[in-house]
């Protein structure tokens, strides 16, 4: 089966369109050559940018809201490191910094902080407000995924990339 997806490139964010396929494999942005699947989060505290990488990335977006004084999201900000690596091929995860963005955090009713939101094509699909552990991030992941898409939440029903068209 052939399928392709969209995947927004977190360095210069040109939209790569991949094939889909069943082995994991690094793959390079066909514009600027970054990696598709960084293996850190991505900071998006450009409303514009926000917007594009939300909207134009076809895998699911585990956005972080946080700010430099809050001591909880210092405290978690290493579990979500460790998440964004262990959870690469399934999903991306992205920061913002409410101090920067406070337009992107009032548009998605962030309240406090820490708050993770998950999207899936402009959507969001999960919430969560609090520190969390990566293993409880990747646990709130797979709960909202499997509930939100049509097929199970596994590695292989989601975009795996081969090199870019
Ligand atoms: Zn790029």
């Amino acid at each position: 089966m052939y399928a392709s997806v969209n995947l927004v490139c977190p360095g210069c964010d040109a939209v790569n369109r991949v094939a889909s396929a069943r082995a994991h494999e690094e793959t390079l942005c066909s514009r600027c050559r970054a990696e598709l699947f960084p293996d850190a989060s991505v900071s998006l505290d450009d409303p514009i940018r926000f917007q594009k990488h939300i909207i134009s990335h076809d895998a699911p977006v585990l956005v972080a809201f946080w700010a430099p004084w809050c001591g909880p999201c210092r405290i978690m900000a290493e579990e979500f490191e460790e998440a964004a690596r262990r959870l690469k091929w399934d999903l991306r995860l992205a920061k913002v910094n409410t101090d920067r963005a406070g337009e992107v955090a009032a548009r998605h009713q962030v309240q406090a902080i820490p708050t993770m939101i998950l999207f899936h094509r402009g959507g969001e699909i999960g919430r969560f407000q609090g520190s969390i552990t990566a293993a409880g991030i990747a646990r709130f992941a797979q709960d909202h995924l499997t509930a939100a898409l049509e097929t199970p939440f596994a590695p292989e029903a989601l975009p795996i990339a081969s090199p870019a068209l």
